[in-house]
C-alpha cells in the first residue's frame, strides 16, 4: 500500500510502497483510511525544524498522520465494540489502560502514552490500532468532517477545563481551526465570545462562524474592547491559541484578576514573563491541556449531535495522498484551514 513516510532527519517526506498492517493482537482493529488531515505539528516534521528535531517521541522511520477517519475492515478475536463496516475516528493519544493516570480516567496523560503519527500513522491506505484508541463516528458527520473531531476534542477540552457561567466573557486568541472550534464550544456553554487574529482570511472565517465579536488586532485593541464589555474587569476566561510572545502577553493583559488563561498554542520559540507580576499579584490561573479524555469525547459528540458545532467550513482542500507536497505547502498559508489527504 501507499504510505507517506518520514524516513530520516531532514526536510521532506517520501511516498513509499509498504506492507499493509495486519491484525496481530486480539484487541486490534484494521481500518481503511478514508481521509487524514495535515496537522500543524506535522508541518514542522516536514520542514524538520528545531521543534521536530527536538521531539523525543518521534521514532524514524514512521508513517505520519493522526487526524484520521476510516472504515473498519477486520477485527481481532476480543474486539467487542466494532465490526467491519463501522465508521471510526482515532484518538491519537494511544493509552495503555492500566497505569495510574489511565485508571484515574486521564487517558491523555497515560504514563505509557504513544502519540499516533510518531512511530506509526495514518497517511496510508490501511492502519491497525487497538480498539481502545478508536471512537465511533457520529452518524451526522461525513468521513471528511470526521477527521476534524481530533481538533474539536482539543478545543472542547480547553473550554471544559473550568465551568462557565452564562454570559461570561471568553476570549480566544488565534482564529485557526482549533481556535474557532473553541469559540463555537464557548458559545454553546453560554459565553460571550471574543476572537482575535491579524490574518484577514482567518478573521473572515471566524466572522462567518462565530456569533460574537471578532477583532482584527491591526485595527482594534482587544484589551480596550474587552474592558468596555466587562465594566473594566477583563475577560473571565482566555484561550491562547496564537503561539507567539505577543499572543501570550495579550492573554495575560486580557484576563481579569482570578481569571484563567489556557494555553494550547504550538510554540516554536520560548516566551518570557515574570510570574510574580503576571500571575501571582493578580491570582491568575495559567493552565494547559493536551489532547482530550473520553469524557471530552462524550461532550464533543453531544455538541455535534445537537448542531452546536459546524465542522464543514474548516475543510478548505481535499487532495490525493500523492499530492502531499502541495498539501503541506497549502498548510503554510493563513488562507488555508484544514487540508485533507485521501489515500
Ligand atoms: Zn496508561
Amino acid at each position: 500500500m501507499k504510505a507517506l513516510v518520514k524516513e530520516k532527519p531532514g526536510p521532506g517526506l517520501s511516498l513509499l510502497d509498504i506492507d499493509v498492517p495486519q491484525i496481530e493482537r486480539p484487541d486490534d482493529v484494521q481500518f481503511r483510511v478514508a481521509y487524514c488531515a495535515i496537522c500543524v505539528g506535522e508541518m514542522k516534521v516536514y520542514d524538520w525544524n528545531e521543534w521536530a528535531a527536538g521531539d523525543s517521541t518521534l521514532q524514524l522511520p514512521t508513517v505520519l498522520g493522526h487526524e484520521v477517519s476510516g472504515v473498519v475492515m477486520a477485527v481481532g478475536s476480543e474486539v467487542t465494540r466494532f465490526q467491519p463496516g463501522d465508521r471510526i475516528v482515532v484518538d491519537p493519544l494511544l493509552h495503555c489502560g492500566h497505569c495510574y493516570m489511565c485508571r484515574k480516567g486521564l487517558t491523555n496523560m497515560c504514563l505509557n502514552r504513544e502519540i499516533y503519527g510518531k512511530r506509526r500513522g495514518a497517511f496510508a491506505e490501511y492502519a491497525v490500532l487497538p480498539e481502545r484508541a478508536l471512537a465511533k463516528m457520529p452518524d451526522k458527520l461525513s468521513l471528511k468532517e470526521g477527521t476534524l473531531l481530533e481538533n474539536l476534542g482539543i478545543a472542547v477540552h480547553a473550554v471544559e477545563i473550568e465551568p462557565h457561567d452564562p454570559g461570561d466573557v471568553a476570549v480566544v486568541i488565534g482564529c485557526g481551526p482549533i481556535g474557532i472550534m473553541a469559540g463555537q464550544a464557548l458559545e454553546a456553554y453560554g459565553c460571550n465570545v471574543v476572537m482575535t487574529d491579524l490574518a484577514e482570511p482567518r478573521i473572515n472565517k471566524a466572522r462567518e462562524i462565530i456569533g460574537g465579536v471578532v477583532i482584527d488586532v491591526r485595527e482594534q485593541d482587544p484589551v480596550a474592547v474587552v474592558k468596555g464589555m466587562t465594566d473594566g474587569r477583563g475577560a473571565d476566561f482566555v484561550i491562547e491559541a496564537g503561539a507567539t510572545q505577543s499572543a501570550f502577553d495579550q492573554a495575560l493583559a486580557l484576563v481579569r484578576n482570578c481569571g484563567t488563561v489556557v494555553t494550547i498554542g504550538t510554540f516554536g520559540q520560548p516566551v518570557t514573563f515574570n510570574p510574580f507580576f503576571a500571575l501571582t499579584r493578580r491570582q491568575i490561573r495559567l493552565q494547559s491541556i493536551m489532547g482530550r479524555t473520553w469524557e471530552t469525547w462524550r461532550r464533543l459528540v453531544q455538541l455535534v449531535e445537537s448542531d452546536k458545532i459546524a465542522l464543514k467550513p474548516f475543510i478548505s482542500h481535499i487532495l490525493p495522498l500523492e499530492d502531499y507536497e502541495r498539501g503541506f505547502e497549502l498548510v503554510r498559508s493563513s488562507e488555508t484551514m484544514k487540508v485533507l489527504l485521501k489515500p
